[in-house]
């Protein structure tokens, strides 16, 4: 890869190689954008087929948290880091340790965070080198796991959209199809059953769909046809690309709504959704709960469950703007989205270029 001719194409600011011998430790951190603050954004612990691999990763999804962060109104930039390797083999306390040094080098221009591949135990080993790390255990002031507080992002996704499709925004009666019940999807089906809303569930990982069913008495789907189960929402919660050109066509819900990341496998599919009459939610908005969660623990006196929260619930009033900006503008949602945060960035960097008494921008 010709990394500066990728990385300038998208005005990337900064990709950064680390390499510790001793611990085996072979890490890119790719800071996107701090225009907005610090790049938060998670380390993923991956065995890449090779180091291409790896840095399209970490230099898309640095991208992709900066969108996140932007729209849901966060005073962060977006990042990600990836460890390349094996978690289950190559993890160690050293190497995690090693990298919070290089992270704790940035000087806070990189704030890490649980990804695939790392927990929250991770988070608070790094912590014992760097502060610029959240999603840290409560024991050590942090948030904890942000799963839960995803869950209740997506949902208050569906609410908006139910109540610009059905003009009200409770859920009851309505039959949401899950696909992936895991630390996300599986919260997110208590909060569906607490909301009297019809659930199917289904999982690649049979033992996941009997955890739901037996603690919720939910329906369940085959995995290979879910996306096309009749149904008011669809809620994709495992992987991405779920939506292209196979599925769309066969896409029988009214919206989709769900916390995978990267769900278009390609940018034309969000005017495919739209000309099949399904309206996307886009992933990067609905989906930012855990990251407002985890942002919380950044402010002054750190982190206070409710006001995260109450953060949380504003997901409702960021989906509703972009489904009506789309629809009086003619757009996609995801262009929409897409438009909110860059407008926010662009009106922000104009905000931070007044000089006030702490200085110059
Ligand atoms: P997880 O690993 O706990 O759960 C994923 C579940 O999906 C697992 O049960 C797995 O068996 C299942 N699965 C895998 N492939 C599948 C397939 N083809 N069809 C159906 N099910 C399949 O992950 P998670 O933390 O619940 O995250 C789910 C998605 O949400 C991921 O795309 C993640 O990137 C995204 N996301 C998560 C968070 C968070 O706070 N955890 C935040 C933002 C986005």
């Amino acid at each position: 890869m010709k990394v500066f001719d990728r990385i300038g194409a998208d005005d990337y600011e900064q990709v950064v190689f680390c390499h510790d011998r001793p611990t085996g430790l072979r890490a890119v951190v790719c800071v996107h954008s701090t225009r907005l603050g610090p790049a938060l954004g998670g380390t993923r612990f991956y065995p890449y087929a090779d180091e291409d691999d790896a840095l399209e990763d970490v230099i898309r999804l640095a991208r992709g948290m900066t969108y996140k962060s932007a729209a849901a109104g966060l005073d962060l930039g977006g990042g990600k880091a990836v460890i390349l390797g094996d978690p289950t083999t190559d993890k160690s306390e050293s190497l995690l340790r090693a990298y919070a040094r290089f992270v704790d080098s940035l000087g806070g221009r990189y704030i890490t965070a649980e990804d695939v591949g790392t927990t929250q135990a991770d988070m608070d080993l790094i912590r014992r080198e760097t502060r610029h790390v959240t999603g840290v255990s409560r024991a050590l002031g942090g948030s904890g796991d942000p799963s839960a507080a995803t869950a209740y992002g997506v949902l208050h996704g569906m609410k908006a959209v139910a109540r610009h499709l059905w003009d009200e925004s409770a859920l009851e009666g309505r039959h949401v199809v899950i696909a992936g019940v895991g630390k996300v999807g599986s919260n997110l089906v208590r909060h569906l059953v607490e909301e009297r809303a019809r659930v199917t569930v289904a999982d690649v990982d049979p033992s996941a769909v009997a955890r739901v069913a037996r603690d919720f008495a939910v329906d369940t789907a085959p995995v290979e046809k879910v996306h096309a189960v009749e149904c008011d929402i669809y809620a994709p919660c495992a992987l991405g690309a779920v939506l292209n050109t196979a599925t769309i066509p066969e896409l029988r819900s009214a919206a989709v709504v769900g916390s995978a990341n990267n769900q278009l496998a390609e940018p034309d599919d969000a005017r495919r959704l739209a000309e099949a009459g399904v309206l996307y939610a886009p992933d990067f908005v609905v989906n930012a709960g855990g990251v407002i969660n985890i942002a919380d623990e950044l402010s002054v006196g750190g982190y206070h469950r409710e006001r995260a929260y109450a953060a949380v619930r504003r997901i409702f009033d960021t989906t509703l703007a972009v489904i009506t900006t789309a629809a009086t503008g003619g757009i996609t949602t995801a262009e929409a989205a897409e438009r909110l945060a860059e407008r926010r960035i662009a009106d922000l960097t104009h905000v931070h270029s007044i000089r006030t008494s702490r200085g110059g921008p």
